[in-house]
């Protein structure tokens, strides 16, 4: 038998298939769900305040007698009624009113309003507020706070109020299961889930309605932590389920990797030797690795990435990198090729831009097992690509690479029906808490310092007034021999005006500068021109390159020494530092010069003071996530967490240390209750293929 909250809406009064499908936009299919559906907001109907108290901007009950009714026209034709309780009056104004209800609010007639006070012409008053005659004895107040819901289309205020009003009914008769273990509800404090949920739905009339409004409420936090926690939950299993498959233990008998580190050029820094130290016990280990490494750009990720695969090597087997474009899976067959060459050991380039009979015969290499280190695209890696004894896959920039496609890489084991070890590389800095929440089936490296020698990259904010003079700068660089890029600004939501803003910007640059050769890569361009574009910059044949935000991730170009960002006051931190880090990558000093158009919100300043301030990716990472939360650092694809539907990260994220604790104490001790616990928090949103 299911439990009566598991049971589907349609279960309940006046729910037909019509209303439960639109009820599906709303994550709700089952009734338990619309308990989960929190409001928004709330009203006080709970009481009738004078209405010589009212204030504007307040949302108020009130009661009084109509003094005058009449139908005026000021611009438009509109119904005027006058209010008054003894204490004051105040105007209710109606645009759009039948004659009945022009009959009904008659000179005596007693209404109870319920509406937001603004100041009008008249003074005080309400625009069409919500109200009721009172004939005889006047309706009992509400009790208890109203709720005010997200609506969505098809599902009016009134009718889910209904809703989920009904469904309060049955968890009082029915009860709801708590599956938070006493022990953990003890230990973090935490009020019941039947107690918290009453509490959400219908507060108490005197329940602190700021503390509720901004989600802070003991009740919200509790709910928010269990969402939490079935998240983490979700990804530990993945996690847990991926590793325990068989993964090769690589020992490296031949000692490849201590031969090519032995080999380079530079000493590790300590964080790359700590990273390399968790790789390496990691791949030893006879189960899949599935390990992170986070670091700023150009601390050195590829070097570990390229020992990992020595190592795979060196065990006999084969070690694949993927890079989300063409470009990138260049560069890094280039640094292969240069680290592994001398050390006889071959590297594939698979490219979707090569040609038939060399991609066959690539392939055929690789499936006979005649090369060990390959370097491809992420998409190619897609394809049924046949391996010797694939044992260790990294992935460059995980942007696009989600906890589906990392459990696709099962599937990519080799004959013997081993998984193979994943290793992702990422540029973006994630705080640790945030990382850890949101990436919990990997384990992570952080590699927290840069090679000693760099310099930092010079940020200057300018007004767009000084545009001039940066243009001046562009001429000077690249009559020095120098590169410079040009971020172009995010101009609307569509791509179509990114591309036409980028056109009209690299036009105006050229007039600018004749004398330098300019180029341009949008997103619209087809990947093949966009590679080529960034092929020629790289090449040294183009001296500016114009661009949106395209070519934020990992390209060198070590030439290229000054970036200019347009209306940088748009952008987010973490992003803003992404697209820095394309210069400061050669041995001259670099700079950045970030254009911003006034006035200037707070938030954009803070930002703007944020990204001069600092170059460490991580304490940026920080403050951005304080300033925007954690969506859109995230991105929606990679995690779930997107689809939260009580927690707010960036609210909640105090929280993320005692979830993580919790999880330990679930899996260890109490496996029983992730299953309908995970089911009730994120069910809902695979059921409807809301979870990617
Ligand atoms: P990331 O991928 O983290 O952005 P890379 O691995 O591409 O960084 O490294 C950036 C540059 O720094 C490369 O040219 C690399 O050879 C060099 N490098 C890496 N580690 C060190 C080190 N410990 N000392 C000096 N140079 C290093
Ligand atoms: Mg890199």
């Amino acid at each position: 038998m299911i439990a009566a909250e598991q049971r589907p809406v349609t279960a309940l009064r006046g729910v037909g298939p019509a209303l439960a499908e639109r009820l599906r936009r709303l994550g709700v299919a089952q009734i338990q769900d619309l308990l989960f559906v929190l409001p928004r907001t709330y009203e006080d109907r709970t009481r009738i305040l004078p209405i010589g108290t009212l204030v504007p901007g307040l949302r108020a009950g009130i009661e009084g007698e109509v003094q005058l009714t009449e139908v005026k026209f000021r611009g438009r034709r509109q119904l005027l009624s006058r209010l008054a309780d003894g204490t004051g009056h105040v105007t209710l104004r109606f645009f759009h009113f039948s004659a009945n209800q022009q009959a009904g609010l008659a000179r005596g007639a007693r209404l109870r309003c319920y509406g937001e006070v603004r100041r009008g012409p008249l003074g005080l008053e309400l625009v069409h507020p919500e109200y009721r005659l009172i004939t005889g004895e006047a309706a009992p107040l509400e009790e208890t706070l109203t709720p005010i819901y997200p609506t969505t289309e098809g599902v009016a205020q009134g009718r889910l109020r209904a809703l989920v009003a009904q469904a309060l009914a049955e968890l009082r008769t029915a009860g709801v299961q708590e599956w938070l273990p006493q022990r953990i509800l003890e230990s973090q404090q935490l009020p019941a889930l039947a107690r918290s949920l009453e509490y959400v739905h219908r507060p108490p009339r005197d329940a602190r309605l700021e503390v509720l409004a901004v989600g802070r409420h003991p009740a919200q936090r509790r709910l928010a932590f269990e969402e939490l926690l079935a998240h983490q939950l979700t990804l530990r299993l993945a996690k847990e389920n991926l590793q325990s498959a068989p993964a090769p233990a690589l020992r490296d008998a031949r000692g490849l990797e201590v031969r090519f580190v032995d080999a380079l050029p530079f000493a590790l820094t300590r964080a790359q030797q700590r990273a390399l130290d968790e790789v390496d016990a990691d791949l030893a280990a006879a189960r899949p690795m599935m390990r992170l490494v986070q670091g700023d750009v150009g601390c050195g990720k590829t070097v570990i990435a390229a020992a990992a695969a020595a190592r795979a090597v060196g065990s006999g087997a084969q070690a694949a990198l993927m890079a989300p474009t063409e470009l990138l899976a260049e560069q890094h067959w280039r640094n292969f090729d240069a680290w592994f060459r001398p050390l006889g050991l071959p590297v594939a380039l698979v490219s979707g831009s090569m040609g038939a009979r060399a991609r066959r015969s690539a392939l055929e290499a690789i499936a006979s097992g005649e090369v060990a280190l390959i370097v491809g695209t992420h998409a190619l890696f897609q394809e049924r690509i046949g391996f010797a004894r694939l044992a260790l896959v990294i992935v460059d920039e995980q942007h696009r690479f989600g906890v589906q496609q990392r459990l696709a890489l099962k599937e990519k084991g080799d004959r013997r029906g081993e998984t193979p070890h994943q290793l992702i590389m990422t540029a973006t800095p994630i705080p640790r808490t945030l990382a850890m929440t949101a990436f919990a089936d990997l384990d992570i490296s952080i590699i927290d310092e840069l090679p000693p020698g760099r310099t930092l990259v010079k940020t200057v904010t300018l007004p767009e007034e000084r545009r001039a003079e940066v243009v001046a700068r562009i001429e000077a660089a690249c009559g020095a021999g120098r590169q410079v890029y040009w971020v172009c600004p995010l101009i609307g939501e569509s791509d179509e005006l990114r591309w036409q803003a980028a056109e009209d910007t690299a036009a105006q640059l050229a007039e600018a500068l004749p004398a330098v050769r300019i180029g341009l890569v949008h997103g619209r361009m087809p990947p093949a021109k966009k590679e080529q574009a960034m092929a020629a910059f790289k090449a040294g044949r183009i001296q500016l390159l114009v661009a949106t935000t395209v070519i934020e991730v990992g390209v060198d170009v070590p030439n290229a020494s000054l970036m200019v960002i347009e209306n940088a006051e748009r952008m987010g931190l973490a992003q803003l530092h992404q697209l820095r880090g394309r210069v400061g990558r050669g041995a001259q000093e670099s700079s950045c010069v970030l254009l911003y158009r006034q006035p200037l919100s707070a938030v954009a300043r803070e930002r703007l003071r944020a990204i001069r301030a600092s170059n460490d990716g991580f304490e940026i990472a920080q403050r951005d996530l304080e300033l925007r939360g954690p969506g859109e650092m995230l991105g929606t694809r990679q995690t779930g967490l997107a689809q939260l539907r009580v927690a707010d990260l960036s609210r909640d994220s105090d929280l993320l240390p005692r979830v993580q604790r919790a999880a330990e104490v679930i899996l260890a001790d109490h496996p029983d209750i992730i299953a309908p616990l995970t089911a009730r928090w994120i069910g809902a949103g695979e059921r409807f293929g809301r979870v990617g």
